[in-house]
């Protein structure tokens, strides 16, 4: 059945051709066709005649609304230059074989294949004579679409063949147009895919930053959570937690561990007489002192009062525990830091409790806290300026 077109109505079946589901027909006056390119199609041929046979036999035929437009060349010489110029809109190329040579017309097909790489424009060879048709040879070596005599060439035979030839040029170009849009779309994903890898190394980057960041915060927080503002030695919070951990372990290890509760000499009559502002000075030498007396990493010092401090030395006899501290009221000694206010000297001096346990897990902690206590408290009662060390009688 025939396809409904209003256009067509009014013409005659003569008129009208239809192969396939393309649209030929003959018109002289089509209101679509002006908005597409014509077909372009090339006769190279020696004989005039041959131009104006093809021309007048395709005269007027339209192909899926194009037009066909006539481009001539009469040598292989002429070809070349028409071809130089406009190859890559022709799709189809008449081609006599017989021009100033015998195989002119094959050297034409060698040169739009292989040097203008032209795969697409379809050649279709004609010869004039029998007699000049190529062998078998020359067709499977040539890249030819189709190859006719010009006495076969009927109007009807023309027409069938050319439509032909243009129907698969029009489908290679469709083929090679999606080809490139593939190519273009492929193009456009790795850009994507390389947009998105940088999006996500640059992302990386950004959460490694804050993850940098947050860390430090985090170290800050805790330093701030363990350190003592004034003296910039350990808290309080941060001595419970390490004598705590210190007992567990030295408990397992059936180790000692002694402990030093320290007492800066009437420091409550050198704030009064100094001022707070030189009582915290005081303090804060006073621990940078004693700090500086420990040099095992796992001795602690740390702030246990007002102006308390206490010293952890894990694995440390009662001897060793009684040498630190002697070492600590020495350099407090030197640092000579005067204190008229005080009953025992001209300078601030230090009371020192030792307690020296190996730690159970039946006893609280606060054991040896306690008898460490004591000792102090011994040791201020004694007239201060001294260390006392803890006896356990029972
Ligand atoms: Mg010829």
């Amino acid at each position: 059945m025939l396809p409904t077109n209003p256009k067509l109505h009014n013409q005659s079946p003569q008129e009208r051709v239809y192969l396939s589901d393309d649209m030929i027909c003959f018109s002289d006056e089509d209101p679509e066709v002006t908005s597409l390119q014509d077909w372009k199609i090339m006769i190279i041929d020696d004989e005039p005649d041959v131009h104006r046979a093809t021309q007048l036999a395709l005269q007027n035929v339209t192909f899926e609304n194009r037009k066909l437009t006539f481009l001539s060349a009469y040598s292989a010489k002429e070809g070349k230059e028409l071809l130089a110029i406009a190859h890559t809109d022709t799709a189809l190329v008449l081609l006599d074989i017989v021009m100033e040579t015998n195989d002119a017309g094959l050297r034409i097909v060698q040169h739009i294949r292989e040097e203008l790489k032209n795969r697409q424009i379809r050649i279709i060879l004609r010869t004039g004579h029998p007699g000049e048709a190529p062998d078998e040879s020359v067709i499977l070596n040539y890249d030819i679409n189709d190859y006719k005599l010009k006495i076969e060439l009927t109007r009807q035979n023309l027409l069938t063949t050319a439509i032909a030839a243009l129907r698969s040029y029009r489908n290679i170009n469709t083929i090679e147009q999606q080809r490139l849009k593939l190519a273009q779309t492929l193009q456009h994903l790795q850009q994507v895919q390389f947009q998105l890898e940088e999006y996500t190394h640059r992302l990386e980057a950004k959460v490694a930053q804050r993850t940098a960041a947050l860390e430090n915060a985090n170290r800050e927080l805790h330093r701030l959570a363990i350190v003592d503002d004034l003296t910039l030695v350990a808290n309080r919070r941060r001595f419970d937690e390490y004598w705590q951990q210190q007992w567990q372990f030295l408990a397992h290890q059936q180790q000692p561990i002694s402990l030093i509760l320290i007492d800066v000499d009437y420091f409550k009559h050198y704030n009064d007489y100094y001022g707070h502002q030189a009582g915290d000075e005081c303090l804060w030498k006073v621990a940078q002192a004693i700090s500086s007396v420990l040099n095992r990493p796992t001795d602690l010092i740390a702030r246990y009062g007002g102006e308390e401090f206490a010293v952890i030395l894990p694995y440390t006899s009662l001897n060793g525990a009684t040498k630190v501290a002697e070492a600590i009221a020495a350099e407090i000694y030197s640092l000579n830091i005067p204190h008229h206010q005080s009953k025992v000297s001209d300078r601030v001096t230090l009371s020192l409790g030792i307690a020296c346990i190996v730690p159970q897990l039946e006893l609280s902690p606060k054991t040896a806290i306690a008898f460490a206590d004591k000792a102090l408290y011994q040791a201020k009662s004694q007239g201060r300026d001294r260390h006392c060390v803890y006896w356990d009688s029972g």
